[in-house]
């Protein structure tokens, strides 16, 4: 595009990564030019309330933030709306886009993940929702308008906030997944059966060690075929099975991909002068794909930027999962730690801790009352990254 200037710094993304490094770079230099290139409105809004906007009452419109004329403004940037990236060209230094050539001086990807599209038999996969940014929360919210009875596929994080917002919003829920657990992997047994038990209690239904094979049109709704033989019909239903960081026009661009696009410490690809953060981003091999680690890389990047090398410090990471009918928090240990759950539980308030075998707390799982114990536990927990 002709009226982007040479020099600039481009950031791909306009999700809570890409607005955060742009907000934290313009707190350090006001002059530098900035261009953010998205494949969405622009809008400004906080990804996480999308699944606990429904009981809020808040529509699409009511969960942005600000517009991308305002963004601009308080940006003191160029933002490119409804432009997606198809390639990079590392030779010239620009990134072709469905729009046209945009020159970079140095590029950030801040692309976000796709949700994983199982692809089930049947006519009806266009009445599966997956909820990922703002377009797709008001196209759900619309069909909401006229259900009643929803099926949630999928039983992790998202999967349940989103069972427990429909049962709040006086939705009926069912939620279909294979696994015999609800979090798994994230949860350890205990902790996992109290939130179920919760939710179990607010009204959802859950359908486990289940695994959905067809999904057919029902007239207005959709008809679930399970593994079992049974059926579930609904009015409408939501799949929640995973993402995976976007890391394809980076490596066909040759930069080195694993789970996500790999960067070192300052947030580095391996080509020099193109960065990553965020849902897409592996960080020295980690996918974090939270808002606590986000605005960690977004902070250091901006210094890197503006001309401080900055390496990025991941303290703990806990995360909470929105689940009212049983409030969780959860710091994971890091994978194949050695060490045991020590566990205690007084109905659905189950505090589990993993201990190494010097007794260190390497990780936890808070649900119920337990859950207020969540920021004291992180600090006995050791960095993720140390700086
Ligand atoms: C329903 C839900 C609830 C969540 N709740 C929590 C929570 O409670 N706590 C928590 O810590 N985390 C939560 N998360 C995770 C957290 O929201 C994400 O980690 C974070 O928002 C990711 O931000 P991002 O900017 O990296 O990616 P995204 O928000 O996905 O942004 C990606 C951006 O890149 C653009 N883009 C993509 N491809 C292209 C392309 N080819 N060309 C141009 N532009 C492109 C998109 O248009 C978008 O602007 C939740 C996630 C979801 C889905």
């Amino acid at each position: 595009m002709t009226d982007t200037p040479a020099n600039a710094i481009v950031i791909v993304g306009t999700g809570l990564s890409g607005y955060t490094l742009a907000r934290e770079f313009r707190k350090l230099d006001t002059d530098t030019p900035l261009v953010l290139i998205t494949a969405d409105d622009g809008r400004s809004y906080s990804k996480p309330m999308l699944s606990n906007g429904l009981a809020k009452g808040k529509s699409a419109d009511e969960l942005a933030q600000a517009d991308v004329a305002a963004m601009e403004e308080n940006l003191n940037a160029r933002i490119l709306t409804h432009t997606r990236v198809e390639a990079l060209d590392t030779a010239a230094g620009q990134v072709q886009t469905d729009q046209g050539a945009v020159p970079y001086d140095r590029l950030v990807l801040a692309w976000g993940a796709d949700p994983i599209r199982i692809p089930f038999g049947g006519d009806g996969m266009d009445a599966l929702y997956q909820v990922n940014d703002l377009t797709d929360y008001g196209r759900y919210r619309q069909r909401l308008g006229s259900a009643r009875r929803v099926a949630v596929v999928g039983a992790g994080l998202i999967g349940c906030e989103f069972a427990n917002d429909l049962i709040n919003g006086g939705f009926e829920v069912d939620v279909v997944a294979p696994t015999d657990t609800v979090l798994p992997g994230l949860l350890p047994e205990e902790a996992s059966e109290a939130v179920r038990r919760g939710l179990e209690e607010a009204g959802v239904r859950f359908h486990l060690n289940r695994a959905v094979t067809t999904v057919e049109h029902a007239g207005e709704g959709v008809r679930l075929g399970l593994d079992d033989g049974d059926v579930l019909e609904a009015d409408l239903g939501v799949a929640a099975v995973g993402l995976q960081p976007r890391t394809g026009l980076a490596s066909e661009a040759g930069l080195e991909t694993n789970r996500g696009i790999c960067v070192n410490q300052t947030l580095e690809t391996s080509h020099p002068g193109i960065y990553a953060l965020g849902d897409c981003a592996e960080v020295c091999g980690h996918v974090l794909p939270y808002v606590m680690p986000l605005m960690a890389a977004a902070r250091a990047l901006a210094r890197t930027l503006s001309g401080t090398p900055t390496p990025v410090h991941y303290g703990s990471m806990p995360v909470t999962v929105k689940t009212p009918a049983c409030p969780v928090a959860v710091c994971p240990p890091p994978a194949n730690s050695d060490g045991n759950w020590d566990v205690s539980r007084d109905g659905n308030s189950v505090r589990a801790l993993f201990r190494g075998p010097d007794s260190q707390l390497l990780g936890f799982a808070v649900t119920g009352d337990y859950a207020s114990e969540k920021q004291s536990l992180s600090k006995e927990v050791p960095a993720i990254l140390p700086a």
